[in-house]
């Protein structure tokens, strides 16, 4: 798909560092399965309307697919398609037993009422229930959907199924199954990646200054979590706006401000104590993006370093929490100008990783406690960081190409096992060689 290889995969799919089968790349080329389907929701003033729903499942060769489902009013087949795809590539490079899958629906949830929205959710569950289960595809939070949403549709899916099976969907609430640790996740692991990348490169993380756009769940954890670890946050942004301090921030007072204000630029003008003893400039979304850091953090959406900006990146490395934060066009500016992207694929992956415990919780009964979750994670995200930093060296690629190869390189060990063009034909040769015998055998 011209989508998916334009993201990332071009260096691969030419195979200038890998020795891939023909099949391999065909079978790569589309989705195992791509459903759409419409689901009728009664709305509370008594109209019926249809929403558009899709559950796409890209490639389920190295197990059950996994991946999250958005609530937008962009979604589009294409759209989840690719994103499945991407799911498929991060759940190799971390190791994990899943394919890849996503799913969405054609929605903008903030105009929906609670109770439309919990129909909503139960109707693309029945929708899709047919092609879901903890053996088949796992969904889970994405875009505009929560722990809440997970809780619906789990609770739906037992009453088709009539039986609990809390492991067809991960992201729960922790009451209902979910995992502990699985909020924090996505910035746990990305904090672990940079932590990873420091110590390779004999950084101090005291006196590593870092910029983060974005100050949702991944953003809002990885700040907090960096700055327990020592990083000096000096700036953080919403979608309203950022905030700037060279002495650093404390990300989570400024959590605490931001949700009694509602934007993390009132912090200027609040009263209480901390605000008064905090001197903290304001800068636009573009300002702190060409701020001169040593780590700038995209926790934000797709797309915000563009063939516009990248030119103007002053930061030493980038750290990709949000999915294609850097556009393929600023990919190659920045690997020009030898700088480090951290690539998302590896770098969000402890949401994925953390799922998956949440799946193997629910599927022995046993629960976890947060010190163990977390430390599982830590040993995945460091060993698959090293490697892929390692392999980026010795093959002298950047990062993101290294993080393809090793999670293309898993997926295509795992379908050379059920045979390849390569196979067969050596196979059908080595019969045709000891015909003798083989007529014997006959
Ligand atoms: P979220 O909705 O909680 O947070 C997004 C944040 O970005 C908000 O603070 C919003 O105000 C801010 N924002 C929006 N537009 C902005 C702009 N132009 N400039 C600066 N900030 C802006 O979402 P999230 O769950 O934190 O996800 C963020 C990104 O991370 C997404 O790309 C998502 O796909 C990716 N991601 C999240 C997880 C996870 O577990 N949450 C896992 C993997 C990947």
């Amino acid at each position: 798909r011209d989508s998916v290889a334009s993201r990332g995969l071009g260096d691969v799919y030419k195979r200038q560092h890998i020795n891939l089968s023909d099949d391999i790349l065909l079978r790569m080329q589309q989705p195992k399965l791509a459903l759409t389907v419409s689901i009728p929701v009664r709305m509370d003033d008594g109209d019926l309307r249809v929403f558009t729903g899709y559950r796409v499942q890209f490639d389920d060769t190295r197990g059950p697919t996994k991946g999250g489902i958005r609530y937008h009013p962009s979604v589009t087949l294409d759209e989840v398609t690719s994103l499945s795809f991407w799911m498929t590539i991060k759940c190799a490079v971390m190791g994990l037993p899943f394919g890849g899958a996503k799913g969405g629906i054609v929605v903008n949830p903030k105009e929906l009422s609670r109770l439309e929205l919990e129909r909503l959710s139960r109707g693309y569950i029945r929708a899709i229930a047919d092609v879901i289960g903890p053996k088949r595809d796992i969904p889970a939070p994405d875009v505009y959907t929560n722990a809440t949403i997970m809780g619906w549709m789990a609770n739906e899916y037992a009453q088709i199924m009539r039986e609990q099976l809390p492991g067809v969907i991960t992201g729960k609430p922790v009451h209902l199954g979910g995992s502990l640790g699985r909020e924090a996740a996505t910035g746990q692991g990305a904090l672990y990646a940079l932590q990873q990348w420091v110590a390779r490169n004999q950084l101090d993380p005291g006196q590593t200054t870092v910029a983060v756009q974005g100050f949702g769940n991944a953003g809002y954890h990885f700040a907090r979590l960096a700055h327990l670890a020592g990083f000096r946050i000096v700036a953080l942004s919403d979608s309203q706006g950022g905030i700037y301090s060279a002495a650093g921030l404390e990300p989570e007072l400024i959590m605490q401000h931001k949700r009694t204000r509602r934007e993390l630029k009132a912090i200027l003008y609040c009263d209480s104590s901390v605000c008064e003893e905090a001197r903290y400039d304001t800068l636009s979304n573009a300002d702190l993006l060409e701020l001169d850091v040593d780590v700038l953090v995209l926790a934000a959406l797709e797309n915000q370093i563009t063939e516009q900006n990248a030119a103007q990146i002053q930061a030493r490395q980038l750290l990709e929490i949000a999915n294609g934060p850097v556009d393929s066009r600023a990919d190659a500016i920045l690997s020009e100008r030898g700088i480090p992207v951290l690539p998302d694929v590896m770098v969000n992956a402890g949401g994925v990783t953390v799922s998956y415990f949440e799946w193997v919780q629910n599927r022995a009964g046993f629960y976890w406690d947060e010190d163990e979750v977390n430390g599982r994670l830590k040993t995945i995200m460091d060993r698959e960081a090293r490697y892929i930093f390692e392999l980026a060296d010795d093959k002298q690629i950047n990062l993101r190409t290294a993080a393809y190869l090793h999670g293309i390189e898993r997926i295509s060990g795992a379908m050379i096992e059920h045979g390849t063009r390569e196979y067969f034909q050596q196979h059908l040769s080595l019969i045709h060689i000891s015909e003798p015998t083989r007529r014997y055998a006959i």
